[in-house]
This record gives structure tokens, sequence and C-alpha cells, in this order.
């Protein structure tokens, strides 16, 4: 397959589900519009799908490890009914101060670091450099600069919040509304082979910007 190193890292609660606050209920899970389409898309161009999300929820007592392979179970029947699938979900469970062992550690999987992106770089063959982060969050966008993928803030979740944060302090390197349009973005980027952050022409960073 033409892109089969080619990565779409997205985050999870308010990038491809609606954001709730340290979310532990399946019933609470609720995709944003677009997305199940925009991975479905990206599986039949060959794409390798990924969710990386921190889960300090875990550290700090709030849900078990248990409690989110359940949740994470609703999310991947929730997409295979529209036809689209994840190819490996990442989680760091830690927080540095919070919590208590073995979750109370400063862990290299938790964003901002990139120890999630380099996990699956090394069981899926992905180039990181050729990869997308897709994300609502200033720790998305420094994760993704970090690990040298392309980065794609969506204003959905907390994208309009941290706006000004991630594009003061952070490389974004396109603002898009949700994550369908993220991914419109990159399928374009990848079809006219410029999969690579260098490529990016300056000036075409989405709306308005
Ligand atoms: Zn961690």
């Amino acid at each position: 397959m033409k892109f089969e190193d080619v990565g779409i890292f997205f985050d999870r609660d308010g990038t491809i589900n609606a954001e709730v606050d340290f979310l532990s209920d399946p019933d609470e899970l609720e995709l944003l519009p677009g997305v199940a389409e925009a991975i479905r898309e990206a599986n039949e161009l060959g794409l390798k799908v990924f969710v990386i999300t921190n889960q300090s929820g875990i550290a700090r007592g709030f849900l078990s490890e248990h409690d989110l392979e359940k949740v994470h179970k609703k999310l991947r029947a929730l997409l295979s009914v529209r036809g689209a699938r994840i190819d490996k979900i990442y989680y760091c469970p830690h927080h540095p101060e919070f919590g208590k062992q073995p979750y109370n550690v400063a862990c290299d999987c938790r964003k901002p670091n990139t120890g999630m992106l380099k996990a699956a770089a090394r069981t899926f063959g992905v180039d990181l450099l050729k990869s997308f982060v897709v994300g609502d969050r200033f720790v998305d966008m420094k994760a993704g600069e970090n690990a040298g993928c392309t980065t794609v803030l969506v204003l959905t979740g907390y994208g309009e919040a941290e706006r000004e944060e991630c594009l003061l302090n952070a490389r974004v390197d396109y603002v898009a509304k949700n994550a369908g349009e993220a991914w419109r973005f990159i399928r374009n980027t990848v079809n006219q082979g410029k999969n690579f952050v260098g490529d990016i022409p300056k000036g075409m960073k989405g709306i308005e910007s």
C-alpha cells in the first residue's frame, strides 16, 4: 500500500468524541460528526490510524484501566458499524504528581512527550516525519512537534480556547474546524506527495490564519 508508513494520530476527547471530563462510562461516549467517515476513508487509502490519549484520570483514581477498556470497546464498536477501524489506541494512565503507584510517575508517554507516537512507529513501521497529529489541545500540537509530525489543530473540544496558545507556542501546520476537515487536509497533502512537515507551504494554515 502506498501510504502504509503514514500514520494519523488522533487525540481522543474533544477531537473524535465529545469532550467529557474524565469520561468513564461508555454510554457517555459520543462520536463527533464526520469522524467515522474520516477514519474509514483513511483506512481505505491505507494510512494507519491511531488514537493517543492522556488518561490521568486513571492515576487520579477516577477510573480504572478496565473502565477505560470498556470505553474503548464502545469507541471501536461505534466506528465499526460505520466501516471505520482504529489500528491501535494508545493511552497514558500516568500523572507526574497526582495519584498512587504505579501511576504517579514522570513517564515518557504523557503528551507532550512522544512515547505513544514512538511506540506506534516501532510496532507499525510508520514514519513519524510523514505522519500527522490531530488534536484540540496545546499538548497535542507540542507532542506532534516533538515527534516531527505534521500538526493539525481542530477547533472542537478545547480547540477554540487553546488556539492562541497553540499558535504562539507550538508548531501548528494547519487549523481545521473539525476532524472531518482535518482529514480533507491530510488527504490532499498525502495525495500530492507532500507528506513532510517542510513541504507544507507557508500561509496554508487553514481557516482565516
Ligand atoms: Zn504515561
